[in-house]
Formats: structure tokens, C-alpha cells, sequence
């Protein structure tokens, strides 16, 4: 889950339960600037709420609830689905606030929204990152905010031969095999040992993994 602005600043830590304040600067879009979804999901209430002001809720994938208030604009629906990242609307000073920020609450499920509404079970800290397009101001730091880290994706290769690739349970042609692979099928690298490839591909219908010749596969 991502932090839902470009930057962070945070100037309210853990109220009403694990809420989140987040504030803006001059230097970074001024106090309106976007507000972004935590995660994928789908838009549960757009509109006014006592306190709140202009509020969005959004029902995650993984079940959780998140809450923006006090917004200037909201820019989604009801019933509208929403990416990670995507705008829902943006900062602003509605309802029960003393300036331009923006309240993020975090509930751990449906049930536990209704059961507390003005009091949220799950902590921000804990569950949102920090990804390469964002920035972390300078007081805020001290939080040690996580920060997303994107797993890194195997090189890909081909398998080029006459007639089909053995794949094989160790780096030996003495070994097994483990099955075969067709002409120009993708592999994926996973490592290398002397003369072999450590190899995972898709043969039809189920993942071979297994050790083949490098001079059958073209990176
Ligand atoms: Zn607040």
C-alpha cells in the first residue's frame, strides 16, 4: 500500500485511534495538491460527514478500509473502482479542521469501521510504503516511514535447438530429466552453474524448473 501524496509530511501522529495528519509546503504543490487511494479498491462513500467535511472512503482488495477528510474537492464516485495511486481528490481545510491537511484512517475491515467509526485499528506506519515517486519532508523522517522496495525480475532467455531441451534435476547430462522444452519457448534465469543454466519455464500447462545446457538457450 502506498502513502496517498507525493509528499509526506506528516504533523499529527496517531490520534483517534492510529490516525495519521498529513500537512503540505509551498515547495511541493501548495496546500490543494492531489490526494491518492492507499491501494486498489472500490469507492464505498464520496460526500460530506459531520467532522469529516468532504470525505472519501475506499474498500481495499485485501479488505481493509482507508478514510480521506477534510478534502477541497473529491474527484470519484461512489461505486467507482480505484488503482493504487490513482487521484480520489484533494487536500484541503472541510468539516472540523484548523487548516489545510489531510486525515488518513485505516481500518483493518468493513466490520471494524462500523463497529469504530471514530476510533481505527490498523496503524499507517505499518502497513504503507514510501515508492520512488514520492518524497519523505524533512520532520518526518524520524518516523522511519517503509519504504517499497520492487522485487527484482529474473533475466529472460530462449530456448534455441533442434529437436527439444532437456532439462534436467543437476547441472550434469548425467542427471534426470526433469522434462523437456520446445524450440523458442522463454525461460527465465534463475542462476548458473559451470556449463548450465538454471532455468524456470512454462512447458503447455505446468513450470518446469530444472538445469539446461547454456548453448541451447539464447539470453
Ligand atoms: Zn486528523
Amino acid at each position: 500500500m502506498k502513502y496517498p501524496l507525493q509528499f509526506i509530511a506528516i504533523t499529527q501522529y496517531h490520534h483517534q485511534g492510529k490516525c495519521l495528519d498529513f500537512g503540505w509546503s509551498n515547495a511541493h504543490g501548495g496546500a490543494n495538491v492531489p490526494v491518492y487511494s492507499i491501494a486498489d479498491g472500490v469507492v464505498t462513500f464520496a460526500g460530506k460527514e459531520t467532522g469529516s467535511g468532504n470525505v472519501v472512503y475506499v474498500k481495499h482488495t485485501n479488505g481493509m478500509v482507508s478514510n480521506y477528510a477534510h478534502l477541497s474537492k473529491i474527484t470519484v464516485k461512489k461505486g467507482q473502482n480505484v488503482k493504487m495511486g490513482e487521484q480520489v481528490g484533494n487536500m484541503g481545510n472541510t468539516g472540523t479542521s484548523a487548516g489545510n491537511h489531510l486525515h488518513l484512517s485505516i481500518w483493518s475491515s468493513m466490520s471494524a469501521y462500523q463497529k469504530s467509526p471514530t476510533k481505527t485499528d490498523v496503524d499507517p506506519i505499518e502497513v504503507l510504503e514510501v515508492y520512488s515517486d514520492q518524497e519523505i519532508g524533512e520532520g518526518t523522517k524520524k518516523y522511519n516511514l517503509k519504504v517499497h522496495v520492487d522485487t527484482p525480475t529474473n533475466p529472460k532467455g530462449k530456448v534455441n535447438v533442434e529437436g527439444v531441451l532437456n532439462v534436467r534435476y543437476e547441472p550434469s547430462t548425467a542427471h534426470d530429466r526433469v522434462g523437456t522444452l520446445a524450440n523458442n519457448t522463454e525461460v527465465e534465469i534463475l542462476g548458473e552453474e559451470g556449463n548450465f543454466y538454471k532455468i524456470r519455464a512454462k512447458d503447455t500447462n505446468i513450470t518446469i524448473e530444472g538445469y539446461a545446457s547454456k548453448d541451447y538457450i539464447v539470453k
